[in-house]
């Protein structure tokens, strides 16, 4: 059995100030544990600060929420993995649904990221997920399979050992509706089949999101094939996230 893993997306949410005061809370409560691993993603601004307010905490990953698909040069706003490497991150989250949907970002920018942050020694955390009325037409699997696909195609074997995987429906992620344990556990067996025919190894942690809480934390968990969490909204607060790192 996968040690699972919990992973905390901030989103736009948490300054500085906030992250920092967030993990000295959290770090005071919640000793290392080695049967699972915890991971956070604060905005790029806050990253610092929530990174040195854990310091000492070699337990806790610290990761990017995106990167950008070029390595350098005249892109304002943006954020290479090379500079969130050299700040200090380990892991980022490529192809969000709000990446997708919110901004656009298509399967090959999905692809372009994942590859530049594997050269950069970055983990990408590739999410993937159908949107409802893809689900409705019966199409999860398809889109599930092309998100995949294109996001490990450019990655050697060594760096596909290293990639975490979300499985996110869309229509599950902020909304309150979560998939049920087995509506996760059919799309993580064809997600951990494909991973398997692309020779990709079973170590490689298959996570849900969507709408996780403390209290439906646990049966997901549970669910055959999910290997750990990325949750949003219920990250945000110590208290509910202490409880769902502490599910299992
Ligand atoms: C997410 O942001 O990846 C997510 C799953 O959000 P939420 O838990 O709020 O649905």
């Amino acid at each position: 059995m996968r040690a699972p893993v919990l992973a905390a997306n901030w989103k736009l949410n948490h300054g500085p100030t906030e992250a920092a005061a967030f993990l000295r809370a959290f770090c005071g409560r919640y000793a290392p544990r080695d049967d699972r691993t915890v991971m956070f993603f604060p905005s790029a601004l806050a990253f610092a600060a929530a990174r040195e307010a854990a310091a000492g905490r070699a337990d806790l990953r610290f990761g990017v929420q995106n990167v950008a698909a070029h390595d350098r040069g005249a892109f304002t706003g943006e954020n290479s993995a090379a500079i969130a490497r050299d700040a200090g991150a380990t892991c980022v989250l490529v192809g969000h649904s709000e990446r997708r949907h919110v901004f656009g970002e298509t399967d090959a920018e999905t692809a372009e990221k994942c590859a530049l942050a594997a050269a950069h020694e970055l983990d990408p955390v590739l999410c993937v997920g159908e949107k409802l009325d893809e689900r409705e037409r019966g199409e999860t699997e398809r889109v599930v399979l092309r998100q995949l696909r294109a996001g490990i195609r450019r990655l050697t074997a060594q760096q596909r050992a290293r990639l975490v995987i979300a499985y996110e429906p869309v229509w599950a992620i902020g909304t309150g509706r979560n998939a049920t344990p087995a509506d996760a556990a059919a799309v993580h067996a064809v997600v951990r089949a494909e991973l398997r025919a692309e020779g990709v190894p079973d170590a490689v942690p298959i996570l849900y999101g969507g709408s996780v809480k403390p209290d439906n934390a646990p049966a997901l968990l549970a669910a055959d094939g999910v290997d750990g969490l990325l949750v949003g909204g219920a990250s945000l607060d110590v208290e509910s996230w202490l409880a769902v790192v502490g599910a299992r």
